[in-house]
């Protein structure tokens, strides 16, 4: 599906978790709990920019990330679920496909689950 049809939807369906920012000690934190959870690998994370105008980003070859600063839990699960997509089916192209979609739902689920470990606050 087009990128931004896809970021429509998820903006859509998980609003909520676009509102919770964490520090950026805190999202390699819980990137690191996503990676050992659901078996995929974080090679390195790098923060740049500002949530809500740059991009972060996933280089799915390298499995590297780089999140904007203070990301939301929203951009912490969506780029980590490229690297994990991209890892477990092997796919070539980075893509927003409904298999990211269900990803992204189920990291979230995970980190709901856990109460975001208590780190993640609020923003309006
Ligand atoms: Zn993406």
């Amino acid at each position: 599906m087009p990128k931004i049809k896809y970021y429509a939807i998820e903006k859509q369906i998980y609003a909520k978790y676009n509102k919770l920012v964490v520090s950026n000690t805190d999202a390699k934190k819980i990137c690191r709990k996503l990676a050992r959870h659901f078996k995929f690998q974080i090679k390195a994370i790098k923060f740049k920019g500002k949530r809500g105008i740059n991009y972060s980003y996933a280089y799915t070859e390298s499995r590297r990330l780089r999140l904007v600063n203070e990301p939301s839990i929203l951009t912490i699960a969506h780029e980590s679920a490229h690297l994990f997509c991209s890892q477990k089916w092997y796919e070539k192209r980075k893509s927003h496909h409904k298999r990211l979609l269900k990803a992204v739902g189920k990291f979230l689920k995970y980190m709901e689950s856990k109460n975001f470990w208590n780190i993640a606050k609020v923003i309006l």
